[in-house]
């Protein structure tokens, strides 16, 4: 909702959905006895039937694949002591959202629920980014205020921050950017840098660890499916816009 010229005007209705799903490794895994590796029993603690041994906690049992009851192989990345140290690749900001989602579990998304609400807030996003404004929100949850700031991401989706508001926030000093402070000698100094460092590669964006065990997800079907979706909202905006 937005008040204009003391009236208030809704802006787009819609329902905050997660952004993404993230595959459970442990959903193909299961944890039983390091010793003897059968199911131990929840008797608080852990108890094995067939050794008679406990354990405190479930971090002491061994984690196997559900069906081959293979032990869940977890090796060490990083050497004990040492630092880990990130590789550094670039990409198009366009082809990174064609192909690739920026998604961390936490953040939100929305789904529109009516026409005028895709093409309204379509049109509030693009024209805050070319303003350089930020649109926050506000609204009251059963018991609490929240307060979120709607934007787009890098692969244009419109995400959902639910910020944490005053007096609740404790600011921490880290990193932040002033764009005026840079001089256009020092950009083209780091313009050689970035022509030195690798573009962005499928490799880059999927890893292989313990967590990826048993996991087989369909990115065909799955961007497929999101693919419609974004076209069904295109549609919906070309409807209106001949309706107009
Ligand atoms: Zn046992």
């Amino acid at each position: 909702m937005a008040t204009l010229q003391g009236t208030q005007y809704p802006v787009g209705s819609f329902k905050i959905v997660s952004l993404a799903g993230k595959y459970d490794y442990t959903k193909a895994t299961k944890l039983v006895c390091p010793k003897c590796s059968v199911d131990t029993e929840y008797l608080n603690p852990y108890h094995c039937p067939q050794c008679g041994e406990n354990f405190s906690s479930w971090m002491k049992l061994k984690r196997v694949d559900k069906i081959t009851g293979e032990e869940l192989p977890k090796p060490r990345l990083l050497p004990e002591k040492t630092t880990a140290q990130a590789q550094v690749y670039h990409m198009s900001a366009e082809e990174f959202a064609q192909k690739y989602l920026d998604i961390t579990a936490d953040d939100k998304g929305i789904e529109p629920l009516d026409a005028n609400s895709v093409l309204q807030l379509q049109l509030l996003l693009v024209l805050a980014e070319r303003m350089q404004q930020v649109i926050v929100l506000r609204w009251n949850d059963t018991y609490q205020i929240n307060v979120a700031v709607l934007t787009l991401s890098p692969s244009n989706r419109v995400v959902l921050k639910e910020i944490i508001p005053r007096p609740l926030v404790i600011p921490k000093p880290t990193f932040t950017v002033d764009p005026e402070s840079v001089s256009e000698q020092h950009l083209s100094l780091a313009k050689i840098l970035m022509d030195n460092i690798p573009e962005v590669t499928d490799e880059v964006m999927t890893v292989d660890d313990f967590r990826t065990h048993g996991v087989q997800t369909d990115y065909t079907e799955a961007e497929a499916e999101m693919k419609a979706e974004v076209k069904s909202l295109m549609q919906v905006l070309a409807q209106m816009q001949v309706l107009a």
